[in-house]
Parts: C-alpha cells; structure tokens; sequence
C-alpha cells in the first residue's frame, strides 16, 4: 500500500506529540473513557490529526457506552483501511488512515441499533474535529 502523504518516522515524530505518536504511528490504545472527543456532540467532521483527511461525519457518530468515540460509517468507504489485525490473542480489524496509514483505532460488528451494525472504535488522538454551520 502506497499512501498519498508519507513521512519519515523523525518528520511524525516531530509534527506529533508524544501521544499522538504512539497511538497513530504506533497503533497504542488511549486509555478508555478519557478521550476528548468522547462526548463531542456538535455537528462536523472528524479529519485524521496526522493528515487532515476527512474521515467522518457526526451524523454517524453514536453513543457505544465503550469509553471511544465511535461511528457507524467512515465518511467514503475508501477513506479508511481495514487491516486485520492478530495482536494480543485476537483476530480483529485495525482500521488506518488511507491517506497516510496511520493507526486511527478498530472497527467490530457489535452494533445492531445502528445501520450498518458497524462500531468504529477511534481513538481522539486520531482525530481532529472542526465544527460546521448547521444553518
Ligand atoms: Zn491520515
């Protein structure tokens, strides 16, 4: 996989910050519960902080009660890529940016009260969110 926006690991290491860092760029986990995004509920879109991508949008955006924030559905379905992801005694799907592959968090079909079923598990130091006119 080649990605529209490549960096060296000293230029990620130098844009982001130490956090930032280990989970996009070394696929960590926030600690749940504690993400900034979690309760954001204004109408936007969710960009990839390494990239500035647009990934989602808040209408998909659901309460999972996981301690992440969590959507239904990527904004376009090639505006994240799906890698499985056999780390820590799981079969699981990692999903990355497509733009620049970095770690945004997982995705688990454990969501039947939405439409897809889909629950894309992010961490908020994955994202940026920029607030749009409703009107
Ligand atoms: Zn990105």
């Amino acid at each position: 996989m080649t990605y529209k926006v490549t960096k060296s690991d000293q230029e990620w290491r130098e844009q982001l910050s130490a956090q930032e860092y280990a989970v996009l760029r070394q696929a960590g986990t926030e600690r749940a519960w504690t993400g900034e995004l979690l309760d954001e509920k204004r109408t936007g879109v969710y960009r990839c902080r390494a990239c500035s991508a647009e990934l989602f949008r808040s209408d998909t955006k659901f309460d999972s009660h996981c301690g992440w924030p969590s959507f239904y559905s990527p904004l376009a379905g090639d505006s994240v890529e799906l890698i499985e992801d056999r780390s820590l005694g799981m079969v699981r799907t990692e999903v990355r940016c497509a733009t620049c592959g970095s770690h945004l968090g997982h995705v688990f079909d454990d969501a039947p009260q939405t439409p897809t079923g889909d629950r894309f598990c992010m961490n908020s130091v994955s994202l940026t969110f920029e607030e749009l006119d409703e009107s």
